[in-house]
């Protein structure tokens, strides 16, 4: 979910929750994958025949795919979580994630927030 519809939608913080835990859901993934990469060249070692054998290089090479492409959305959901909770510190009264939307631009990763404290405004960009 893009942070300016994140936060239109559920605030902030709630928006910085779900996006770690949708990460941390593709470290999950990710270590499922490993699991069954292992077992896919664990189940090579007795195989006979070459269709055996290729299932199992098969089934080692998708688990393989599907484990880089999920570790690679647990980094890229967790770097722009990190990259807006580094920004959501009003500057002017410190309170943090206490903010309300502004404005956002067309990607909905750039945009214009106010706290909810003491008003003051400022960007925060992913
Ligand atoms: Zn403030």
């Amino acid at each position: 979910m893009k942070l300016a519809e994140g936060i239109r939608r559920h605030g902030f913080r709630k928006w910085y929750e779900r996006q770690l835990l949708q990460s941390h859901g593709h470290l999950v993934v990710t270590f499922f994958c490993m699991i069954g990469v292992f077992a896919a060249i664990d189940g090579m070692r007795g195989a006979m025949g070459w269709a055996a054998r290729a299932e199992g290089i098969l089934t080692a090479a998708v688990c393989a795919a599907a484990g880089m492409w999920a570790l690679r959305r647990y980094l890229w959901l967790m770097q722009h979580a990190e990259l807006a909770a580094h920004q959501a510190e009003c500057p002017q009264c410190k309170a943090y994630g206490r903010l309300e939307l502004v404005q956002s631009d067309a990607s909905g990763d750039r945009v214009t927030v106010r706290c909810r404290g003491c008003g003051h405004g400022w960007r925060i960009e992913i």
